[in-house]
């Protein structure tokens, strides 16, 4: 029986009840909070209870427009778009929320009157790490543009309550440390203890024949968790929407069942309950990498099964009649952010066919209309392959299923392409070996009726390579979105100096319309700008050195290019190249410390996965050789090697903003997108960059004058590959990379242990150098000179860096979106009014 929306008349005084933007109200109920919320007085308060007031003080101003968006969308029975994501990056509320609620202004005033410092205040909230990197940031960006384009939509996710690990750099190795984030609460969200769902686990599948001789499933003898939702509001930027992350935590189902802990063993029964609750405990730590363990999978379905749920009651409170399913994909898009939830396939066909007791076909077409998948990369290791042995004990109706979708689309496969075993083989939902496995890409393509790469090559590189076979059969289910990002955080609330030399130049319509931008080209040839717009780097630069100094204890040149690469740590993105470039600096310095060169400050900061240990030992390497170099007295201010650490989204807010130089240098072929090439751009940076990912598309649009490129192209590295790479060639043939190899093969950065990084030379030189680093070192270098010729010509620089932020436009998350929009999901604007 579908629920009933029912109004209590009585309670319509609470649309009286709202709340006003005034100094004076914000700061009475900023007070309220203080003592009524926290119950603090003038002798306890302290900066974080301040930092929790003023956010339940902003919470309350999103309050209306969220209850009020939702209302709307139930009334205009809107079609709602579902993005379910793994991860959620969205880094910190507070000045989020005050800047797109417009209340930036008054509410820094009522703090002052009160005696704090707003700027101040802001660093006291947690960053919320529910994300590893480029994929979870996406998301929020996605949230972000999706309330300021006002388009009905929810995210959905885990809340994890230990977010991605911090980051300590102790001896120059990576020390991971769990970051507790919810330790002392988070104002943001608000718990929904009467959305309650089942999920259940493990048991068998019953099959029996019904009274109408039709054959049924029923999933039994199952291990049962609740799901309790968690809802944090996404407002919009200056206007009414505020949307919905409705995040799932785990809870023990047997605690809500009576006399569980009456039976006498009541330390089983917590040890018990202890263990369903591990679903939501922790985030993977792995970026592109598939693990395959247990946890995790659970962890994919739980956060699955509870959002169709919830999506399903959503619906059938507007369409309460079991024949309104014809039309659930006229109301809802699911949009698979990865693989990660693509078992939800699987199982809107199980609650269609199982337990709303549809034939296939018809759940079958209701299903495919429904669901669209991103794919964010073609790395073999990082694909999704559960084994079968696995889904059979946790979801054993799912893999039933999975193997029915599979069955009939071979069969089809089969007819198409006239028998042809190899592309049965290679289409096929399931990878014989000699362990079977699942592959979840091939499960999500099937099942969706788009499939969308993120920038221009990626999304050739599916079509012409790696899904070739399912886009001779579907090619119009193929398409591209090139990833974006929001410009609200990444430019107006990061780097405030940028924004206001911007607005006060070509006005603020850029907040909303990143094209807007376009108008700083002329200023490009205007000298007066150029010495505004260098001053505010140079301004935004001295702020990061002073922070090197207090908290690095390097003293920085302000003056010095700052050459930045700043992502997780991977083989593929190669910070390795980076570091062995500035080895190849440093003994060029050192042969001649007279050297009139271009002073260079190299920065790095990203995570490493705790059980990757070349990327572990690749930042070992980078602390050792700033060891080295920052404290050389012939170096001089001349080079400078600087590790900040643990890398997020409020890490990377506070150095974007100082960024000359743009480090993106992975693999032609190898990074999907990329969104901080985007990042950096957009605040004045100009990027050295492979032909890879979004990179291309930068280029394009700032023109191939403003960006350097190096670097074999995709085609050309995997016909090297193809054709018997040798690095070692490289190596004889270049004394310059032959002798900073040596010197890290021989220990001269590792006194205390000369053979501690043996195994990254041996990578490169023995192991093939799968990522092809000695084949492109002698072009980064070369371009890498290019880089300060042109840094020595300071109005030259800095005409480039306009140039590329007045063509940044097309990398807002804004222009990505409404091409889901149109392309993908056909969703419409619904206005929200006051
Ligand atoms: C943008 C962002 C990323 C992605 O960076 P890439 O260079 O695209 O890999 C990762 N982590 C954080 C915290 C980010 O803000």
């Amino acid at each position: 029986m579908a629920e009933k929306h029912k109004k209590n008349d009585k309670l319509d005084i609470l649309n009286e009840c709202t709340i006003s933007t005034e100094v004076d109200a914000i700061m009475t109920s900023f007070l309220h909070h203080m003592k009524y919320t926290l119950g603090k007085d003038e002798y306890t308060a302290t900066k974080r209870d301040c930092y929790k007031c003023i956010s339940y003080v902003a919470r309350d101003h999103l309050i209306d427009k969220w209850l009020n968006t939702q209302q709307t969308y139930y009334e205009k029975d809107a079609k709602r778009v579902y993005y379910l994501s793994l991860e959620f990056l969205i880094g910190r509320s507070l000045g989020n929320t005050l800047v797109n609620l417009d209340i930036e202004e008054p509410v820094a005033e009522a703090l002052a009157k009160t005696g704090y410092d707003l700027e101040e205040i802001k660093k006291y909230e947690w960053d919320p790490g529910l994300g590893n990197g480029g994929l979870g940031r996406l998301a929020a960006c996605f949230l972000d543009s999706l309330a300021s384009l006002e388009i009905p939509s929810y995210g959905y996710g885990i809340r994890y309550e230990y977010g991605i690990f911090f980051q300590r750099i102790r001896n120059g190795y990576q020390l991971e440390t769990p970051d507790n984030w919810l330790r002392y609460g988070n104002p943001w969200e608000i718990e929904r203890p009467e959305y309650l769902y089942i999920v259940k686990f493990y048991g068998n599948v019953k099959q029996y024949t019904n009274g109408a001789g039709t054959l049924r499933h029923e999933w039994v003898n199952t291990q049962d968790v609740v799901a309790v939702a968690y809802d944090t509001p996404i407002p919009g930027y200056k206007n009414n929407t505020v949307l919905n992350m409705r995040l799932w935590s785990a809870k023990s189902s047997r605690e809500f069942e009576l006399g569980y802990f009456q039976h006498g063993d009541y330390e089983s029964a917590v040890a018990d309950k202890v263990q369903t609750e591990t679903i939501s405990k922790v985030l993977y730590p792995n970026d592109n990498i598939f693990e395959g363990k247990e946890l995790r999978l659970k962890q994919e379905y739980f956060f699955v099964s509870a959002t169709l749920q919830d999506i399903i009651r959503r619906y059938k409170k507007n369409h309460p009649e079991r024949a309104d399913f014809n039309n659930f994909s006229d109301k809802v898009a699911i949009q698979l952010n990865d693989t990660h939830p693509a078992i939800a396939i699987a199982e809107l066909m199980r609650i269609l066919v199982d337990e709303e007791c549809f034939g296939w076909e018809k759940a079958w077409d209701i299903t495919t209309a429904t669901f669209c998948y991103t794919n964010h990369t073609i790395m073999p290791e990082a694909l999704e392959r559960w084994t079968v042995s696995l889904l059979e004990r946790v979801l054993p109706r799912h893999l039933e299923i999975i193997y029915e979708i599979n069955s009939r689309f071979l069969k089809m496969v089969g007819e198409r392409f006239n028998g042809d075993v190899n592309k049965l083989r290679n289409m096929s939902l399931v990878e014989e070996g000699d362990e079977k496995r699942i592959r979840m890409a091939n499960l999500a393509i099937v099942g969706s009726h788009s499939v969308n790469g993120v920038s221009a090559l990626h999304t050739e590189i599916l079509k012409d390579s790696l899904f070739s076979d399912f886009n001779a059969l579907w090619p119009k289910k193929f398409n591209n979105k090139t990833n974006g990002i929001t410009q609200r955080r990444w430019l107006r609330l990061c780097n405030p100096a940028l924004s206001a030399l911007i607005s006060e130049s070509i006005g603020e319509k850029w907040v909303r319309d990143l094209t807007e931008l376009k108008k700083l080209i002329p200023l490009a040839e205007d000298s007066a700008f150029l010495e505004k717009w260098r001053e505010v780097k140079w301004s935004n630069k001295l702020s990061l050195a002073k922070c090197f100094e207090d908290h690095n204890r390097v003293n920085v040149n302000v003056d010095s290019l700052f050459d930045c690469q700043f992502k997780r740590i991977h083989e593929y993105k190669r910070q390795l190249l980076n570091i062995i470039h500035v080895v190849t600096l440093y003994n060029r310095l050192k042969e001649n410390p007279a050297m009139d060169m271009v002073p260079r400050s190299v920065i790095f900061a990203g995570k490493a996965a705790p059980g990757y240990f070349m990327a572990k030992l690749i930042i070992k390497l980078i602390n050792s050789v700033a060891q080295k170099v920052n404290f050389d007295p012939d170096i001089k201010d001349k080079l400078r090697v600087i590790f900040v650490e643990n890398y997020s989204v409020s890490i990377a807010e506070t150095l974007l903003p100082a960024a000359d130089l743009s480090e993106q240098i992975s693999t032609a072929g190898t990074e999907a997108s990329g969104t901080g090439n985007m990042k950096f751009a957009l605040n004045g940076a100009l990027t050295i960059g492979t032909l890879d990912g979004a990179n291309i598309e930068i280029q394009k649009e700032v023109g191939k004058n403003n960006f350097f490129a190096f670097g074999l192209t995709d085609k050309q590295a995997e016909s090297l590959k193809n054709s018997g790479y040798n690095p070692r060639a490289y190596y004889d043939n270049n004394p310059v990379l032959k002798q900073a190899l040596d010197m890290i093969d021989s220990g001269y950065f590792s006194p205390e242990n000369h053979d501690l990084f043996k195994p990254i030379v041996d990578s490169l030189l023995n192991q093939g150098d799968r990522f092809l680093l000695l084949a492109d070192f002698a072009s980064y270098e070369k371009t890498q000179q290019q880089v300060s010729e042109v840094y020595k010509n300071q109005a030259l620089w800095s005409k480039r860096s306009v140039l590329n932020v007045a063509n940044t436009g097309f990398f807002s998350s804004d222009r990505t979106i409404m091409e889901y929009v149109k392309d993908i999901w056909d969703a419409k604007a619904v206005h929200i009014k006051i």
